[in-house]
């Protein structure tokens, strides 16, 4: 055979025991009789096996390396191949995804929540005094921050008279705030202002100011909530009071209306 092998660059490989020694063991056989089934079981078979990594002198003298541990295996799972797979028969393969082509030309539909337009780029001059404020629930809390009385700072905004009003959602806003905003929960029930109870679903005050601009266009909506600002502004004929300047401020208003602007 033409083989050869370079020692030394092959790594030794462990010694095999000779699997002759079962016949060293056992005398010869005498002519004309079979050793019994008992006596070959007895003296057993030993047949050589390669040893496992890590494994402790599988056969003596064999392996000398030091215990090697074997990392568990965590979350190992089936490798399998996508259904898409050239190796899979044609027939069973799943076919190519085909691209849906964009069509620009096409119309978009999109959903817009219709506003009257009867309003757009008017003031609503059916508002006078006395003014109906809907107030949110941080607008009570950065006029206790800025020390402003709501109905006094409301007055001397709009110089008429002024009723805040509370709708079940901001007070329940307020009552969920906890113990830290006391004094807010204490103003919002204060007599001069009030309270409108809710009949709609859901708790959640900005959407319940919304609506009710939306519907009534009787009222000004306080707030300092930027989000909520901008979703009152694409709604024509509601003016917004906000604070500015440690007082309070309104847009959407005609200027000769109230205080001078800043
Ligand atoms: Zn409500």
């Amino acid at each position: 055979m033409g083989l050869t092998v370079r020692v030394g660059s092959v790594p030794a490989l462990p010694q095999r025991t000779p699997a002759t020694t079962l016949s060293l063991t056992r005398s010869p056989c005498p002519p004309g009789r079979q050793w019994p089934e008992v006596t070959l079981k007895a003296l057993g078979e030993r047949t050589w096996r390669a040893p496992e990594v890590g494994e402790k002198n599988a056969v003596a003298g064999t392996t000398k390396m030091g215990k090697q541990k074997k990392a568990k295996k965590y979350a190992a799972m089936k490798r399998m191949i996508s259904l898409r797979d050239q190796r899979i028969k044609e027939a069973d393969r799943a076919k190519p995804k085909e691209k849906k082509k964009d069509d620009s030309s096409a119309i978009k539909e999109r959903e817009v929540p219709k506003y009257p337009s009867c309003l757009f780029f008017q003031y609503n001059t059916q508002l006078g005094p006395p003014y109906y404020i809907l107030v949110d629930t941080n607008f009570i809390n950065f006029s206790i921050k800025a020390k402003l009385d709501l109905v006094q700072s409301m007055m001397d905004c709009l110089y008429a008279k002024c009723i805040p009003c509370i709708t079940d959602c901001v007070m329940a806003e307020i009552e969920k705030l906890g113990q830290k905003y006391r004094v807010a929960l204490r103003i919002a029930k204060d007599p001069r202002f009030e309270r409108l109870p809710c009949t709609h679903k859901g708790t959640y005050a900005d959407d319940c100011l919304v609506q009710r601009v939306t519907q009534h266009k009787c009222y000004i909506v306080a707030t300092v909530d930027r989000d909520l600002k901008r979703r009152i502004r694409k709604i024509p004929g509601v003016p917004i009071m906000y604070i500015s300047n440690h007082r309070y401020n309104i847009e959407r208003m005609p200027d000769d209306y109230g205080a001078p602007r800043f």
